[in-house]
């Protein structure tokens, strides 16, 4: 006599605990989710708060993600794919493919689950609509101001900032004002302002000089400083 499942009548195997694989599933829920995912996004720079870290909004960042969000039951050396589906504009549903081993059949089997997200402002885009500024650079003529050369520096700057957005979310610049002796240019971030800098340095042959001053403490009670560099040329 042939093995047929006991629930819908089919002889086709493979047969896992008696039963076909489809009335196995059905009855086995090998993929164990939250009902829907949630993740803060930033409305202003758009990347997402994934364990407790703001991160680029990418296919792979969330990918592990809800890859130690999910629970896998029953299957043996399963093997896990995360596929990040658009459904309209900012919506989104996470597929996820699981291949493993039951009682020594192979099986696959999967879940889409709604990813929702919550609109935020990151803590980076909160302090920079503050105007919150790390480095200030000013931009100074020793001889006849060259407003053309500084237009240039000012266009080199921003792009040696926009390198560096991905990693630092300060890399901005934040203000910038005119004086008549050059500019003075707010940055967010003193760190990608000494990397901008070092690279102005080299291309237009300048001088700095650079000055810090005291402007508090940061929240782990260490001292805080708001750093100017002088851009001689
Ligand atoms: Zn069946
Ligand atoms: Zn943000």
């Amino acid at each position: 006599m042939n093995e047929f499942c006991p629930k819908c009548g089919s002889t086709k195997g493979p047969f896992i605990d008696g039963f076909c694989e489809k009335c196995y599933l059905e009855d086995h829920e090998l993929i164990e989710t939250p009902e829907e995912f949630e993740v803060q996004k930033c409305n202003s720079c758009g990347r997402v708060r994934l364990f407790g870290k703001w991160v680029d909004f990418s296919k792979e960042n969330l990918a592990v993600f809800f890859e130690k969000k999910i629970k896998l039951k029953e299957l043996a050396s399963p093997k896990v794919e995360i596929e990040l589906i658009e459904k309209e504009s900012d919506e989104f549903e996470v597929k996820i493919v699981v291949a493993g081993e039951i009682a020594g059949e192979r099986i696959q089997t999967q879940k889409t689950v709604p990813l929702h997200l919550a609109p935020i402002t990151c803590p980076s885009c909160g302090k920079l609509s503050a105007g919150y500024f790390e480095a200030k650079i000013q931009v100074r003529w020793q001889k006849e101001r060259d407003e053309r050369r500084e237009k240039k520096i000012y266009f080199e700057l921003k792009r040696a900032l926009k390198k560096q957005q991905a990693f630092d979310p300060l890399a901005v610049i934040t203000k910038h004002e005119t004086v008549p002796t050059g500019e003075d240019i707010f940055i967010g971030s003193n760190k990608a302002a000494r990397i901008a800098l070092s690279q102005l340095k080299k291309k237009f042959n300048a001088k700095i000089l650079s000055t810090k001053k005291l402007v508090g403490r940061n929240e782990s009670g260490r001292n805080k400083y708001r750093f100017t560099y002088r851009l001689k040329l």
